[in-house]
C-alpha cells in the first residue's frame, strides 16, 4: 500500500483515520451493519480528504449495495497523495 505524502500546505505528516458509521437505512437487509469511513487529515492545518467507505455505497436511488473488492483505506491514501501532487504543481 502506498505511503502517505506530506501535507501540501504545511509539509506535516498527515494521519490516516477511520471511524465506524452505523447504517440506519430502513428497508435493507443489512440494516444496522457497521461500515468504515476512511479519511486522511492534517492535524496541523486541518485539511482533510475523506469520505471513503469500505465495501458499501449508496446508489443514486439510495439503495445500499456491496462493492466488491473495494479498499476504502487504499482509496483514501490514493486520493490524498493525488491531491498532494496536484497542490505541489500549483505551487
Ligand atoms: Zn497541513
Amino acid at each position: 500500500m502506498a505511503e502517505l505524502k506530506p501535507c501540501p500546505f504545511c509539509g506535516s505528516k498527515p494521519m490516516l483515520t477511520n471511524s465506524s458509521l452505523k447504517l440506519t437505512t430502513s428497508g435493507e437487509r443489512i440494516y444496522g451493519d457497521i461500515i468504515t469511513y476512511w479519511s486522511v487529515r492534517c492535524n496541523n492545518c486541518g485539511v482533510e480528504k475523506g469520505g471513503f467507505l469500505s465495501e458499501y455505497f449508496f446508489t443514486r436511488e439510495e439503495t445500499l449495495k456491496i462493492r466488491e473488492n473495494y479498499n476504502g483505506k487504499a482509496k483514501a491514501i490514493e486520493a490524498w497523495n493525488r491531491r498532494a501532487i496536484d497542490e505541489q504543481k500549483v505551487l
